[in-house]
């Protein structure tokens, strides 16, 4: 008989819904499924290559069905009973010789909810180490801490995706929606169905930028350039909306201040952007009726994403273009997770329902939810890169990694990888054997997407509760189950007493209730029923918030702010050495370092191998043939991949995706300067020199 699941695919923000179909006989195959779309999701029923293959990955035959421990160098099957025994031993022992902070956790933005609040309460409660932190932080940091600073609040859409066809003008800056998220582009198409005019600020023609009406071209690193010019046309001509500023903002008499100062043809200069672009694309957005604005790595990636995302809201707000109906800001999430899973804990400074871990009443009020008293909470740790440089250091001792391969998603990774090797522990929750699980001395099998009961709320703030669709197989356990079997070893477990992934849910509930991200009147009862709710959602019989800032933004005096920040480029200057500038991104059938993606053959099949896009007039100038190998080196490591040439690319900027590991890992290239507001490494912006393999 053919099994129907209900499930919602895990590769990215969207969360799209879907049934999938398994052909008798076929549940540990990799054919015999159908993957359809359900109509009444964010997606409106449609699923991308991912979605539509996803399945092909949890019934991978490389699934890890039960524990492995290290022996005499090899990781060899052992029970859970020792695995687990093992974990809690050894973490015992090295944080009685090294102290607490000697064992760090390192989350990742796949996690459900109830996983992210069971791993952040973990570390903090069960191990009581202040060392955890998350790999969102290279994901939405930038956007979350300025949606923080001006609004008062992150959640990445301002607005429900359904009012986008509403937008007259969109900007989309450094985000390449049709394949990062490709059902959400029939919202734009709708758009511009409707006569919206639309925006895409991208060093490459994207797959996205063939939807734009106007193509800005910018060089890498000069975003927030780029809008203090369209801000400096926008205030010259009079289009900015007064009575907004006036009556919703502070701070705007300095940011008018300095955008006096501002020469238009030195930022077209900066920017490789005309000025008559310049002009077309602020007058377009600035006198348009309604417009939406939406930032992702591109502009977020840098050592100051923080301001480049702010200048993007100074713009928003300046025009008033938020608050009401198909006006507003959206940061693209990537991650599947990664809106709920920075709300509730696995950062390094923060609590559930995005508490502060620094405020005395946040952790007070988060402290009697645990049932400890305040004075127990570790304090605030330090960011994932800065965890790995603990690490290399030899400060951190031990490693609980979960759901994420750091060995690959950092920058710098070769430094990274010999911190992981230096490890005296490592412990790795994983479906497959990472190219990080391979260093672990336990290995932990999880349940995938199709097993694993719980929340994920979308890129739109919108909880969705993601039924269980088939019994785990093998030994696998769920991530949140391994933590409660860890903290009873530890002697914690009178803190972790879950039965189920909604017992956690209603612990975090409480935890939220009155925090920024407020999920209190949200209940898998109401979920069940409802299409999804958006936070905050104070009360059972509130319906949640679908449109923020109507009448007030989130700051205590129900302002937004403006923020002054300094025309500069961003990111590793080009020199002789090292002439051109790398930057980095996503292709359509991958999902985050590849880990599940390269194990599903329709996926990996559409790009067995990683490459570097490039020029054709910048190829020949360094000898480089079209699918020659090439070697891409920065100052911190060299890439080996295989050239492709587009002219949808600036001559004077190289792009790799980052999907692979070993030697196609474009971090060993990568510029991990950090942005002192977020912690967010300089991914998009890394000073390189290509060489052929052959003249090597
Ligand atoms: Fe939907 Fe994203 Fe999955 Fe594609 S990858 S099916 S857009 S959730």
């Amino acid at each position: 008989m053919t099994l129907t699941m209900n499930t919602q695919c895990p590769f990215c923000s969207v969360q799209c819904k879907m049934t999938v179909e398994i052909a008798p006989g076929e549940a540990r195959q990799r054919s015999g499924f159908q993957a359809t779309g359900v109509p009444n999701a964010a997606s409106e029923g449609r699923l991308c290559v991912k979605g539509m293959n996803a399945h092909q990955h949890a019934s991978s035959r490389d699934r890890l069905l039960y524990p492995l421990v290290r022996k005499n160098g090899e990781l060899v099957r052992a029970s859970w009973e020792e695995a687990l025994d093992t974990v809690a031993a050894r973490f015992s022992a090295i944080q009685e010789a090294y102290g607490r902070d000697a064992v760090g956790v390192y989350g990742g933005g796949s996690l459900t909810n109830e996983t992210a609040y069971a791993l952040g309460k973990f570390a903090r409660v069960a191990l009581r180490s202040r060392y955890i932190d998350y790999n969102g932080r290279f994901c939405m940091s930038a956007a979350a801490s300025a949606g923080v600073k001006t609004f008062g609040i992150d959640r990445g859409l301002t607005n429900q995706l359904s009012e986008i066809p509403l937008a007259e003008c969109i900007i989309l800056a450094g985000t390449n929606i049709a394949e990062c998220q490709p059902t959400l582009m029939p919202y734009f198409i709708r758009a511009k169905e409707n006569g919206a005019f639309i925006i895409v600020i991208d060093p490459r023609a994207t797959a996205t930028a063939e939807l734009a009406d106007l193509h800005l071209q910018v060089k890498p690193g000069t975003d927030s350039a780029l809008v203090s010019g369209m801000l400096k046309v926008i205030l010259d001509e009079n289009l900015i909306d007064s009575a907004f500023i006036q009556s919703r903002t502070t701070n705007f008499d300095q940011l008018k201040a300095d955008l006096l100062r501002i020469d238009l043809e030195g930022i077209a200069e900066l920017t490789g952007v005309s000025v008559e672009q310049i002009r077309a694309a602020a007058v377009t957005y600035a006198k348009a009726g309604t417009g939406m604005v939406f930032t992702a790595r591109g502009v977020e990636q840098h050592a100051d994403g923080h301001m480049a995302v702010r200048n993007f809201l100074n713009m928003v707000l300046a025009t008033g273009k938020i608050g009401r109906e198909g006006c507003g800001y959206g940061a693209v999430t990537g991650q599947g997770n990664g809106q709920g899973g920075r709300e509730h804990g696995q950062k390094a400074d923060q609590l559930p329902g995005y508490r502060s871990i620094e405020n005395e009443n946040d952790r007070a009020f988060v402290a009697k939810v645990w049932g400890i008293p305040p004075e127990e909470l570790p304090g605030k740790g330090v960011s994932a890169y800065e965890m790995m440089e603990l690490v290399y250091k030899e400060q951190i001792k031990a490693l609980f990694v979960m759901g994420s391969n750091p060995v690959v998603s950092n920058p710098h990774a070769s430094m990274v990888e010999e911190g992981i090797r230096k490890l005296d522990f490592l412990v790795v929750a994983d479906m497959f054997l990472s190219e990080t699980a391979k260093y672990a001395d336990i290995v932990l099998p999880v349940t995938s997407y199709m097993e694993n009961e719980g929340t994920l709320t979308n890129l739109e703030g919108r909880v969705l509760l993601r039924e269980a669709a088939r019994p785990a197989p093998g030994e696998t356990l769920h991530d949140w189950q391994i933590l409660c079997s860890v903290a009873e070893r530890l002697g914690r477990g009178t803190y972790f007493p879950f039965k189920d992934a909604e017992e956690i849910f209603n612990e975090l509930r409480k935890a939220s209730q009155g925090g920024i991200a407020d999920y209190f009147g949200i209940t898998y009862e109401r979920l069940r029923r409802e299409e999804g709710i958006y936070w905050p959602c104070p009360s059972t019989d509130h319906p949640g918030t679908g449109r923020l800032f109507e009448r007030s933004f989130a700051h205590s005096d129900g302002l937004a702010r403006f923020q002054t920040v300094p025309v500069a480029s961003q990111g590793e200057e080009t020199d002789g050495e090292y002439p051109l500038i790398m930057t980095n991104g996503r292709v359509l059938p991958h999902y985050l370092t590849g880990v599940q993606t390269r194990r599903s053959p329709v996926l990996a099949a559409k790009f067995v191998e990683s490459f570097m896009e490039i020029h054709p007039l910048t190829a020949r100038k360094h000898r480089i043939e079209d699918g020659a190998l090439v070697r891409v080196s920065s100052k911190r490591g060299t890439v080996t991949v295989r050239s492709r040439y587009s002219d949808k690319i600036r001559e004077d900027t190289v792009f790799i995706p980052m999907h692979w590991g070993d030697a196609q890992n474009v971090n060993l290239a990568t510029n991990p300067e950090l942005d002192p507001y977020c912690k967010m490494p300089d991914f998009k912006v890394s000073a390189v020199r290509v060489r052929p393999l052959a003249e090597e």
